[in-house]
């Protein structure tokens, strides 16, 4: 059947599988093997975590196998110093998913980090990305840069407004000189709307 996600279960052997107990079922002598299952969870067929790993026990003679509850006490012991280790390629998913935060969190440190240059660096033309609620909902437009004085930035205001961060950039083409309104901002401001989240990005003006 198919699965887009799900757990599977694999055998592996041990680090040293040379300890070899006597089988109670065949009665051989030194056939008993020790092997570990565990399962992992798999989206496309990608491992994502390996869990639940316990010892079992095979005779290689008369292939009966027993779980550690079948398992006498004093073989328990033995088997149990047996060191298995699950190969890292259970854990690939998890390895994926961690490098993909990373690299997000990586990505927004560096935009806050450009961020706060630019605004310590206004030029007449730079396009803030602006985002503010509306009616409970979040909200982005873009802001022009009009003029720059040492203590006021005056900004102007784009005439509309999208609901998604996607849509910005068609702002900065489809209504590149819808402009109307003016604000002035402090550069106190400017780093508290920035603080505040309000700025999402900054275009540069081309020089
Ligand atoms: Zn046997």
């Amino acid at each position: 059947m198919f699965f887009i996600f799900g757990t599977r279960a694999k055998q592996i052997r041990g680090e040293n599988t040379s300890t070899m107990l006597n089988c109670n079922y065949c009665k051989s002598n030194g056939t008993v093997v020790t092997l570990a299952k565990f399962r992992y969870f798999h989206i496309f067929w990608i491992p994502i975590f390996a869990f639940g790993l316990k010892r079992i026990t095979c005779c290689t003679h008369c292939k009966q196998l027993r779980n550690s509850s079948e398992i006498p006490q004093d073989e328990l012991i033995t088997i149990n110093q047996i060191d298995f280790k699950t190969p890292r390629r259970y854990y690939f998913g998890s390895f994926l998913f961690m490098m993909l935060a990373l690299s997000i969190i990586t990505a927004i440190t560096l935009e806050n980090l450009q961020i706060s240059r630019d605004i310590k660096n206004p030029e007449v033309g730079d396009i803030y990305e602006i985002k503010f609620e509306e009616n409970g909902e979040n909200t982005y437009t873009i802001y022009r840069i009009e003029s720059v004085e040492d203590d006021v930035i005056t900004f102007e205001v784009n005439d509309y407004q999208v609901n998604s961060t996607i849509h910005v950039d068609d702002l900065k083409i489809d209504h590149k000189n819808d402009y109307s309104e003016l604000k002035e901002v402090t550069p106190s401001e400017l780093d508290a709307m920035k603080n505040a989240g309000t700025i999402r990005g900054i275009d540069k003006v081309d020089i």
